[in-house]
């Protein structure tokens, strides 16, 4: 009889790596693969299971709504659509949004809109600033905006109109800047870049040279969002605000639906410029409000922000007395744990024997990433687990 990896390896196009495990059921924080066998899940769909698994809330309303209405087309009012949209409005800085399904998407809207802003207001100035090790997603726009040549050597010529500057270096976007540019583009921390968080004044830095220059600035929250730091979008912690801001991953708590948000000034699509079949269907945003109203109004951001303290002070108290580990970045539920060599896919692979699954971001950094609703004793489980992996690794 062939395995699943087997019938896997003949028909997928190979352009990832799988953990070597069938998940096939889940509850909250915990999953459970094909024998039978628990993990504790500390990837969470790459941080996009807000509610865990399987929450029974969103269970029924994402039922209710499949057998109400799945999807109509943007050709016709939504209820769902609209209630999502008041949501997200209501609780970010922007006034406007326009929904995708995924993350690169939310990213190829914003990059459209800074594209129509600089015809409209900078005399057609198309350059978008964004920074190394940065993460945008995977179409052929958002590659060029990741700079990263891992990802986008293989597809070259790229799409113009990027230009990289190091993260964190003000001096750095400042000398970028120049006629051409129109845009600043960054993550508020980096996610898949090894989780990296910015010096304290480096984002509202950013703002002020935006402001001066008359530049727009994105951030892309498509990880840092939706309560993973502790706020329900990381740009809330720096004190400042983003022209245009992108959200994807846990919007729908694990059901694909994206979003670009715009203030006012830079939401200037009009009529034809832009279009999405699935984008905003009734399913995903049924679901996604759903999710944005457990966050801001059952509590869930509250308790997520409580339990990412938790896996900050753990996790540094780990790396204090481990040997082998060096330190601990990232806010609230997103964590990197920085090892002192390149084996972090070996403590993946022992961690995942134990029954934690964690994610290497980096060849020297684990990623934690639970669902907001993680428990005290879980995140207390998985911290010891994984000091347990990092040793068998080491
Ligand atoms: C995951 C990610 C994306 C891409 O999202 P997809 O849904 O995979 O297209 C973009 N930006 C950031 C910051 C991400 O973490």
């Amino acid at each position: 009889m062939t395995t699943i990896r087997d019938r896997e390896a003949a028909l997928y196009m190979q352009a990832g790596r799988r953990m070597p495990i069938t998940v096939v059921r889940g509850a909250g924080t915990r999953v459970w693969d094909d024998e039978g066998r628990e993990y504790l899940d500390f990837v969470a769909g790459i941080a996009t299971n807000t509610l865990g698994h399987a929450d029974p809330e969103l269970a029924d309303v994402i039922a209710a709504q499949a057998r109400r209405l799945v999807h109509t087309s943007n050709l016709v009012y939504s209820l769902p659509q609209i209630e999502l949209a008041e949501l997200l409005i209501a609780h970010s800085c922007a006034d406007r949004v326009f929904f995708v399904n995924s993350g690169a998407e939310a990213n190829e809207t914003a990059l459209k809109l800074a594209r129509k802003w600089g015809k409209i207001h900078r005399d057609g100035a198309h350059v978008v600033i964004c920074a190394e090790n940065a993460f945008h997603g995977r179409t052929l726009a958002t590659i060029a905006a990741t700079g990263n040549p891992r990802y986008s050597d293989p597809f070259t010529p790229l799409p113009a109109g990027f230009a990289h500057v190091p993260y964190d270096d003000l001096d750095a976007l400042k000398a970028a800047t120049g006629d051409e540019t129109v845009a600043v583009m960054l993550e508020p921390l980096q996610g898949e870049g090894g989780i990296n968080v910015p010096s304290p004044g480096y984002l509202r830095a950013v703002r002020a040279w935006c402001d001066e220059q008359g530049l727009l600035l994105i951030l892309d929250e498509v990880q840092s969002g939706m309560g993973r730091t502790g706020t329900l979008w990381a740009y809330e912690q720096e004190g400042i605000e983003p022209d245009i801001l992108t959200s994807a991953k846990a919007l729908g708590g694990g059901v694909p639906v994206g979003a670009a948000l715009a203030r006012e000034h830079a939401a200037v699509f009009e009529p034809g410029d832009h279009g999405n079949t699935f984008g905003g269907s009734v399913l995903a945003t049924a679901a996604a409000a759903h999710v944005v109203r457990r966050l801001v109004e059952g509590g869930v951001l509250e308790a997520g922000r409580a339990r990412g303290e938790q896996l900050g002070r753990s996790l540094e108290s780990l790396a204090d007395r481990a040997p082998g580990v060096v330190g601990v970045r990232g806010r609230g539920l997103l964590r990197g744990l920085e090892l002192e060599r390149d084996v972090a896919p070996d403590v993946v692979a022992a961690a995942l024997d134990a029954g934690l699954i964690l994610n290497a971001v980096r060849p020297n950094v684990l990623r934690f990433m639970p669902p907001l609703t993680v428990t005290d004793e879980e995140i207390e489980r998985a911290v010891s687990l994984a000091e347990q992996a990092v040793a068998a690794a080491l």
